[in-house]
């Protein structure tokens, strides 16, 4: 990322169009994860930014060229800014793996699902339909569905392009002018897509940046009188904390906070099929994926030879530096490894078996924040590592003896947001998918965070409502009734 640590954005914060310095003027180190070194800063914005961004989010809604441009046009721009990442792929891969230390080709993949979103949303621009509906006679009825207005945005730290091209892509879309505050830990590349924004030409105020601390710049911003929706993804405790501060102005949210997925196996799987699949999604991003599938629930007649068979693929996984391009990366923060660290821990004092263990790459630098992939079972069904989410490497093995074990072990955990059934009998496949408590639920798959189009969400400690697909665009929009008496 040569030089771009040096880019427009660096230490700043982006309000009606201008990069300006936060009213502390103040920064934020950013800290490489692979080494524990600083390599560049951001904004530390607060209260002040938050309100100046505001104010210049409305302008630009109810006055600006922004509010005033026409669907299409919208639409056209987002998808000149797909294109425009496109064209700054590996600049920006190497911006997001240095950022948040995952492997170089996940950072390359994140960039061209964030402009995969830019051109579905762009695409989905105009084509927001109402409706008209029959009513009285002397009468006529439609609805239209109109943009929010101002539009909060609250994102983490461990897919910044990814989320934010979900999350920006479809309420500018949808024709809302956004407030972003994106997180501490990781949003060089973001910052550096704002900047291709402004390249291009998007209207001043249509997207307004202001990176600081959650406590401030963001409970400001959640809180904020001025705003009309809040989107947030993030932790379930700073989720209640989001949508009490939405309940407060009687505003809605979109609140997407974590899981512990499961994936079913059934002795009738496809294990040649399935066992890659099941490793990789919790492999990814070192498992802080939202939907990584951290728990693995195995039909016990098959227990011993799939266990025997991860165990043999987890004892290769290599951990090491993100422009390595190993199976994984460091985890985001010292923080996080400590917290990793601490439920493997907790794991050994319980007597949980570890089946296997990956690798630490050779030679790595001293600072950096690795934890080996782990594999664990039998995990009991009431241990916490079977029902709270690490945001690690770890994957728990649980037995299950029959269908009705296995569906009450997948919904056994307060949360619900995807899950994985690998079984040939297809009558089967329809119970679970019906019978699981989850927003996805992949039948011989799984994709953890995959699928711009597919609606994606949670339920429980999940979270609500959704991103992703036609229906993360219409929650960036509200209904309309007008009623014409024509007599
Ligand atoms: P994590 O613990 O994984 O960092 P968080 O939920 O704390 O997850 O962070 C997700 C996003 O929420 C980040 O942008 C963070 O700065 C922000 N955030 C943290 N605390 C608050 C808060 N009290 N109010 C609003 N936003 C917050």
């Amino acid at each position: 990322m040569s030089g771009k640590t040096e880019s427009v954005s660096r230490g700043r914060c982006l309000i009606g169009g201008r990069w300006v310095a936060p009213a502390s003027g103040e920064t934020l180190p950013v800290i490489c994860p692979s080494d524990g070194r600083v390599f560049a800063e951001i904004a530390s914005g607060g209260p002040a930014d938050i309100d100046a961004a505001v104010a210049a989010a409305r302008r630009a809604f109810e006055k600006g060229a922004w509010g005033r441009l026409p669907a299409f046009e919208r639409g056209r721009l987002l998808m000149r800014l797909s294109a425009a990442i496109l064209d700054h792929v590996e600049e920006l891969a190497e911006i997001e793996s240095r950022d948040t230390g995952k492997p170089l080709s996940q950072g390359r993949a994140d960039i061209r699902a964030c402009a995969r979103y830019f051109e579905y949303y762009g695409g989905a621009a105009d084509k927001l339909h109402g409706d008209t509906i029959p009513f009285l006679e002397g009468y006529t009825a439609a609805s239209f569905w109109e943009p929010h207005g101002v539009t909060a945005h609250i994102i983490p730290w461990n897919y910044p392009a990814q989320i934010f091209g979900r999350s920006i892509g479809a309420a500018l879309a949808a024709g809302n002018a956004c407030v972003l505050k994106p997180a501490e830990d990781a949003c060089l590349s973001l910052l550096r897509i704002a900047e291709l924004m402004q390249e291009i030409g998007f209207p001043e105020g249509a997207l307004n940046i202001v990176p600081g601390p959650g406590e401030e710049a963001g409970a400001a911003l959640a809180a904020h009188p001025g705003i009309d929706f809040i989107s947030f993804t993030g932790s379930p405790e700073t989720g209640t904390a989001i949508q009490a501060a939405a309940a407060r102005n009687h505003i809605g949210c979109t609140l997407e906070l974590g899981g512990k997925s499961p994936q079913i196996l059934f002795a009738d799987a496809d294990l040649e099929a399935a066992l890659p699949v099941v490793v990789a999604a919790i492999v990814q991003n070192a498992g802080q994926t939202c939907s990584a599938g951290s728990r693995v629930l195995i039909e016990k007649t098959v227990y011993e030879e799939v266990t025997a068979r991860l165990a043999a693929r987890f004892r290769e996984l290599v951990a090491g530096p993100h422009d390595r391009d190993l199976d994984l990366g460091p985890l985001i923060s010292r923080r996080q490894m400590e917290r990793v660290r601490g439920y493997l821990g907790e794991a050994r004092e319980r007597g949980i078996p570890v089946l296997a263990e990956g690798r630490l790459a050779a030679d790595l630098p001293p600072g950096g924040y690795y934890v080996p992939p782990v594999l664990l079972g039998p995990v009991p069904a009431s241990e916490r590592l079977a029902c709270e989410e690490v945001f690690g490497p770890v994957l728990a093995c649980l037995p299950f003896a029959d269908e009705a074990e296995a569906l009450a072990l997948a919904n056994a955990t307060p949360y619900g947001l995807v899950a994985g059934v690998w079984t040939a009998d297809g009558s089967r496949q329809l119970r679970l998918a019906h019978g699981i408590r989850a927003g996805q639920v992949f039948v011989n798959g799984y994709g953890a965070g995959g699928g711009i189009e597919l609606p994606f969400g949670g339920v429980g400690r999940s979270g609500h409502g959704r991103e992703k697909g036609f229906a993360g665009l219409y929650e960036f929009v509200k209904l309309k009734t007008v009623v014409w008496n024509h007599g």
